[in-house]
């Protein structure tokens, strides 16, 4: 973890500035812009107080330069004040400018013949990585898989995902409890590995960036930290393999002090990419080095995953994340509205927290919908708006409204007996609720209408069909009428 040559130390952090300043970036223009026009820019070479990125072609450069050179200079000052200027230049294999890596570090006896996918990116944030080689001179193939690698080094960790933005409840609190301690004391007895799991959306990877950016973040000291997805891992491994580079490969991520692996259950069933990670594991626990994963299982209920791989995944602190509560909804609607700047009602964040259960991030999918629909129009969040702008979420989380609770609440509405919603009477004072049941059966669950048609005591679809669009046409007429149906809706809905 320690160097003797100080110039080496500059590097992570560097590379951890650059990071921040395109994870910022991409907050800022948004995930198709950053995609198409800055995606693929590479931290270059850094000469005196100018930095040096680069970018494949003439027209990636000049587009980059005039649409985003000024904020990029601001965004390297702001991180790094040593820094005046920012050179944004045409690079790849016949770029003057050395690669970072090489600039900063002293020369090794043997140039390397290529570099791997994987170099670009431990090469940049390990203080203790080797020499960095001339670009790779293979095929098609090699050359977009460069190009991807290098773009990878681009939105390695989300700035969003800190211990700070993480909202601690009931559910999540040991999760996050081990997460701070690995990240205030890596490599300590009984935390390592550090196996996180749970559920979709339910914060795995939040906290694995959390902990990332507290070690990259440290002043002295810096920790070398890889964190990647299982999936990112195997695609390496394979591409170190194909370019004959797989000892390259190992070297560099055994030259970590932090390995992080998101989303390990999916290695299931990819042996070879498996037993490569087993080694490594193996190898970097032996040296003291922290190991951090997450997966959507316990270690134990990893069916496929190699059982000598799954016992010494459990060794070490095995913490899951549970669902959500409504309390825990509740806190991250605040905090998350808090910091969006939008007055948002609590009647509204009870109403979102009650009504998406599933799981984190579709709650705030749906905030963020809400907030930026209140900026757009500048109209002010309200329960009515909510369930305009949200019509979609809404219904697809309300699929467990049964049509015999629809048929019983509406018959309890209208003072008539159960059994007139399917009876054969016509009387209006039965046929108008029938109509209102079978109209709210159709918005409200996901039944077909021949479906809806049998509940209603085997009627026809076209019945039903024209039940919905009478009561639509009488909403539109009859405001009383309107406001009973809504309230039923409401009623049924919550
Ligand atoms: P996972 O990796 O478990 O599928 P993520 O870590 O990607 O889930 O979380 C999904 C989204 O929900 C992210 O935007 C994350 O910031 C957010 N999130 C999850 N849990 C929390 C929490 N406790 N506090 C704040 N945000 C959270
Ligand atoms: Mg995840």
């Amino acid at each position: 973890m320690t160097t003797t040559e100080p110039e080496i130390v500059e590097l992570p952090q560097l590379a951890v500035q650059w990071a921040r300043i395109r994870g910022r970036l991409q907050a800022e223009v948004g995930e198709v812009e950053y995609r198409t026009w800055l995606r693929q820019m590479t931290l270059a070479g850094l000469d005196g107080d100018e930095i040096t990125v680069t970018l494949p072609t003439r027209f990636l450069r000049d587009w980059v330069s005039t649409r985003y050179g000024d904020r990029l200079s601001a965004l390297w000052q702001a991180e790094n004040p040593a820094i005046r200027r920012v050179d944004i230049r045409v690079g790849g294999a016949a770029s003057p400018v050395p690669a970072l890596a090489e600039s900063l570090t002293a020369p090794r006896e043997q140039p390397s013949r290529e570099e791997p996918p994987i170099r670009a990116e431990i090469a940049l944030s390990s203080p203790l990585s080797g020499h960095a080689g001339a670009p790779p001179i293979g095929g098609p193939a090699w050359a977009e898989e460069r190009v991807e690698s290098r773009s990878d080094l681009a939105a390695p960790l989300d700035p969003r995902f800190t211990f700070e933005g993480f909202v601690v409840g009931k559910p999540n609190e040991f999760a996050y409890a081990c997460a701070r301690r690995v990240a205030e004391r890596p490599s300590s007895q009984g935390f390592n590995p550090l196996f996180l799991y749970g559920g979709v959306g339910l914060g795995k990877t939040h906290l694995m960036h959390a902990i990332a950016w507290e070690l990259t973040d440290r002043t002295t000291n810096p920790v070398s930290v890889a964190y990647m997805s299982a999936e990112k891992f195997m695609y390496r491994f394979i591409a170190a393999i194909r370019s004959q580079s797989t000892m390259e490969f190992k070297e560099n991520l055994r030259s970590v002090d932090v390995l992080m692996i998101d989303d390990l259950q999916f290695l299931i069933g990819k042996d070879n990419t498996q037993e490569e990670f087993f080694h490594t594991f193996n190898y970097l626990v032996e040296q003291g080095k922290q190991i951090v994963v997450s997966a959507d299982k316990s270690p134990s209920d990893l069916n496929g995953l190699e059982h000598r791989l799954r016992t010494r995944l459990g060794c070490g602190m095995v913490a899951d994340l549970h669902s959500t509560t409504y309390e825990l909804r509740l806190s991250i609607l605040e905090a998350k509205a808090a910091r969006a700047g939008v007055e948002v009602p609590v009647k509204v964040l009870e109403f979102l927290a009650h009504k998406i259960t599933s799981n984190v991030r579709e709650l705030e999918g749906a905030l963020n919908r809400l907030v930026a629909h209140a900026n757009l129009f500048g109209r002010p969040v309200t329960l009515e708006t909510t369930h305009e702008v949200l019509h979609d979420i809404l219904k697809a989380h309300d699929r467990r409204v049964t049509i015999e609770e629809i048929q019983k609440k509406v018959a309890e509405h209208y003072s008539i007996r159960l059994t007139d919603m399917s009876s054969a009477r016509r009387a209006r004072a039965v046929a108008r609720p029938r109509q209102v049941a079978m109209f709210l059966a159709k918005q409200l669950t996901s039944r077909s209408l021949p479906e809806i048609g049998r509940k209603f005591g085997n009627r026809d679809h076209t019945t039903v069909m024209h039940a919905v669009s009478r009561v639509t046409e009488l909403m539109e007429r009859d405001g009383t009428f309107a406001e009973d149906v809504e309230l039923l809706r409401r009623l049924l809905e919550s």
